[in-house]
């Protein structure tokens, strides 16, 4: 764990404030930048495309104004997504210093879009006002396998009405067998949400999206894998040839992807990883002028990072869907988690969240 900004010795502190005075003059407000690097080990590991994934690494970030209110925000990134890493954050942070104008807060370039996710949350404290304060549906995360419909059946007794299934782990008929199981698990009129994490070739795809018509699949998300060849037009033509609508989370990178699938007039939804955009404001509100479809969704960030991107999903004026944050608790020190989810997340719960805590539970 690194940090910066640690209480300086007095003379030091003098100094500090003349320099950040004369940098004040020349470039506006000046903040106090400190950064804490974690580690934290998940409770069960996540099986991923590229392993297993143990334990999240990131960097907390705090911004304290000349009038001493603080800020706190999260760079969260998830190399394989195509982000910065968290060693390139960290450098960034050291780069930046101790004393930070607002125009080199505003110079961070674009690749480092997790970094300014972290420090514009930390710059602006307070909440934006809802579209809507009323509660938020969450979507039950389903195991992969055959353990998903005992699953199902228990969630859909707590009250969960949107179910989430990874697919793509075993076989096509594996997986295809089990499907009406899971479907049957149900509660009357719920959803369920298919996640192939990028598995499947096209004829793999198909066979899915054949089965899919006329049983309760909300949509299926990322069938193939943005990496694959031609593989924005075989989502253009799967989501064309198919009924079940097709969701984008890894061929949408933070904003990096944004107007590409706009202008190719993606028919689909949009997963929303908050986490993940550098400038998610704007992004929204792209989407927002394109009426897209918006699934909000946890990058397995701390309570400090599922804050903001919660705030954002409050924020959005589209039509509402279930939450993609059945995640917690996720972090063996569960200091670190947001609030345990239920079948529905309360803004009071979201506001509630003390940022200030995380970065105390990490010093
Ligand atoms: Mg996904």
């Amino acid at each position: 764990m690194n940090e910066v900004g640690a209480p300086a010795g007095s003379a030091n502190r003098k100094s500090g404030l003349r320099a950040a005075r004369r940098l004040c003059d020349a470039a506006g407000v000046i903040h106090r930048l400190e950064f804490r690097r974690y580690r934290l080990a998940f409770r069960l590991p996540l099986r991923t495309a590229h392993g297993p994934w143990g334990e999240r690494e990131g960097v907390l970030v705090r911004l304290t104004s000349a009038a001493g209110v603080a800020g706190y925000g999260e760079a969260a990134p998830i190399p394989w997504f195509g982000t910065e890493t968290v060693d390139e954050v960290e450098a960034a942070c050291r780069d930046l210093g101790e004393h930070v104008p607002d125009d080199r807060l505003d110079a961070v370039p674009a690749e480092l879009g997790c970094l300014r996710n972290a420090l514009a949350a930390a710059r602006a404290p307070v909440a934006p006002p809802p579209a809507d304060p009323s509660p938020l549906g969450v979507a039950a995360l389903l195991p992969a396998g055959r353990a998903a419909p005992g699953v199902a059946a228990t969630k859909g007794e707590a009250g969960f009405r949107v179910f989430k299934w990874k697919v793509g782990v075993a076989t096509v008929a594996d997986e295809l067998g089990l499907l009406d199981d899971v479907c049957a698990a149900l509660p009357p009129g719920a959803k369920l949400r298919l996640d192939a994490n990028g598995a499947w070739d096209r004829r793999q795809a198909e066979r899915w999206l054949e089965r899919c018509a006329e049983r309760p699949i909300e949509f299926l998300e990322q069938p193939i894998a943005p990496d694959a060849p031609g593989a924005s037009d075989l989502l253009l033509g799967l989501a064309a040839d198919y009924p079940t609508p097709l969701a984008l989370d890894e061929s949408l990178v933070g904003e990096k992807d944004l107007e590409r699938w706009l202008g190719a007039g993606w028919p689909g939804v949009y997963v929303v990883k908050p986490a993940l955009w550098g400038d998610v404001a704007a992004g929204l509100q792209r989407l927002a002028q394109a009426r897209a479809a918006v699934v909000f969704s946890s990058a397995l960030e701390t309570a400090v990072g599922a804050q903001a991107a919660l705030r954002a999903a409050w924020a959005w004026t589209g039509p509402r869907r279930a939450l993609g944050f059945g995640v917690w608790p996720m972090f063996v020190d569960s200091r670190c988690d947001g609030p345990h989810a239920g079948p529905f997340l309360r803004r009071e719960d979201i506001e509630r969240i003390n940022p200030e805590d995380v970065w105390n539970a990490l010093s």
